[in-house]
């Protein structure tokens, strides 16, 4: 399977006149027959280290590409219209079915979602969240087919989806680290 290109490269025709772009993958996209502009610019998705009553990190089992069986963390895009916040609360309810009691700002990390033979740019903005309970959790949408909570060690952060959850997650270890 060939690799997957910036989504700039999908752009051949100007979406507002149609003109055919002379050379594909510039950003800022800029159609010279009717002036039209588009910044490629990352989109904001969230992700939660969600961690039990012991301290342990809850990893989910990605069901979907990108990262079909590898680990991920709870999250996803932020919606149009949606603070990152409304996004976390979100995202954690429609994964796995968990009210977000509490949340703290952990960390930025750029990310890369690679669909359908492009890759998108993301930012990753990660929080340390805490929920009401446990009880009801479950895979609700379909994007997930199993769980673990551990302290992850190398093995878990290796099979990491997403290269950006492996790096909150290390930061988040190094600070919780016992002295
Ligand atoms: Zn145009």
């Amino acid at each position: 399977m060939a690799a997957p290109k910036p989504i700039r490269r999908a752009w051949k025709f100007c979406p507002r006149c149609g003109t055919a772009v002379a050379r594909t993958g510039r950003n800022p996209f800029r159609c010279g027959a009717c002036g039209f502009s588009h910044y490629f610019a990352p989109v904001a998705a969230v992700g939660s280290i969600l961690t039990d009553s012991a301290g342990q990190v809850l990893l989910l089992v990605r069901a979907k590409d990108p990262g079909k069986g590898l680990y991920g963390l709870p999250g996803g895009f932020v919606d149009a219209g949606e603070t990152i916040e409304q996004a976390l609360r979100r995202e954690v309810l429609e994964e796995i079915g968990l009210q977000v009691r509490s949340h703290h700002y952990l960390a930025s990390f750029p990310n890369e979602y690679a669909w359908n033979g492009f890759v998108l740019p993301v930012t990753d903005v990660f929080f340390v969240v805490e929920v009401e309970s446990f009880a009801d959790m479950r895979a609700v949408d379909g994007e997930i087919t199993g769980w673990k909570f551990c302290r992850p060690g190398r093995r878990e952060l290796n099979r990491m989806a997403f290269l950006s959850n492996r790096l909150a997650l290390e930061l988040y270890l190094q600070q919780t680290r016992a002295k």
